[in-house]
């Protein structure tokens, strides 16, 4: 490791936001440019929720969610190049996309022991990068606010409603799951409304969080807006 990189301070960027808004590849690129690990706790809500829904649990039923998380261990694959996600040792980085599992997950986020378990869990990966020196980008919906306070940098990700839908549509159509842009439309609304109004740690931008709206944005210009915004952050 150079010197340059042994002296660097682990630097944390927490990136919110509704779904579809592009955090997913945005978070990915950076930590990319930069070397850092990459964190996409919303995978890890659809793994609870799919374990859930594998071993016929009602994920409205808080009392039984509750009952069998013990039984669901996660593991994080935070390189950004290769992320996956493990649910008691299978690979379901796939799986977690269906519209099977996006239709029960809010439900599941939405109870408060399901968070509080995800968020040490995450805590846990945060400390980890710190501990090797390694700077993390954390994707979620409460990460600036709740999850991490205290992150070097916070970025809240918006676009209207009609770009995220057909940006999402466009990408469950190239991943090979058929999508049309008036049924993500409706998706998106829904899971944005439940996210939102839940009392355990709802999706709200941080009050220090710089919001970038990507509606007329391309990837490229979001990458390089947030890349001056961490080369900033890291004095560069
Ligand atoms: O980001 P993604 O769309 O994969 O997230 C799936 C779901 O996980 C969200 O709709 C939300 O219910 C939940 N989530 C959350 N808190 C996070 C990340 C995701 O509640 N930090």
């Amino acid at each position: 490791m150079s010197e340059e990189l042994k002296r660097r301070p682990a630097f944390v960027v927490a990136v919110d936001g509704p779904s579809g808004s592009g955090k997913s590849s945005v978070s990915r690129g950076i930590a990319t440019m930069f070397g850092f690990r990459y964190l996409d706790t919303g995978a890890m809500y659809r793994a609870v929720a799919w374990w859930l829904l594998r071993n016929d649990v009602d994920v409205n039923d808080a009392h039984a969610v509750v009952s069998r998380l013990p039984e669901i261990e996660i593991e994080n694959g935070t390189d950004p190049l290769r992320p996956f996600i493990a649910v008691n040792g299978t690979d379901v980085s796939r799986e977690i996309r269906e519209q099977f599992v996006t239709s029960a997950v809010s439900a599941v986020s939405a109870v408060p022991e399901v968070r509080a378990a995800m968020v040490q869990a995450q805590r846990a990966e945060v400390i980890a990068a710190r501990d090797d020196q390694a700077g993390i980008v954390v994707e979620g919906r409460d990460i600036g606010t709740s999850v991490l306070p205290d992150a070097d940098l916070k970025i809240f990700l918006t676009a209207d409603n009609a770009a995220r839908a057909a940006r999402r549509a466009a990408q469950d159509n190239d991943e090979g799951r058929h999508a049309e842009v008036a049924q993500t439309a409706a998706d998106l609304a829904a899971r944005d409304a439940a996210d939102s109004s839940r009392t355990a740690s709802p999706l709200v931008q941080a009050h220090d969080a710089i919001e970038i709206d990507a509606t007329a944005l391309g990837f490229d210009e979001v990458v390089a807006e947030v890349e001056r915004l961490v080369r900033d952050g890291l004095g560069q």
